[in-house]
């Protein structure tokens, strides 16, 4: 399992990103930057899809 640490405002392939505070998934389409996670304002992401 890929445990590697996505912060946003980084470009990234599209996948389901989890925010490794809260746990929200979020769903990227396309190439682009990862926002911060909407629910804790935190910016460190896990790739889980
Ligand atoms: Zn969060």
């Amino acid at each position: 399992m890929d445990q590697k640490i996505y912060t946003s405002g980084s470009e990234v392939e599209p996948g389901t990103y989890k925010c490794t505070r809260c746990g929200n998934e979020i769903k990227i389409d396309k190439k682009s930057k990862l926002p911060k996670c909407a629910r804790c304002g935190n910016d460190k992401w896990h790739k889980i899809a």
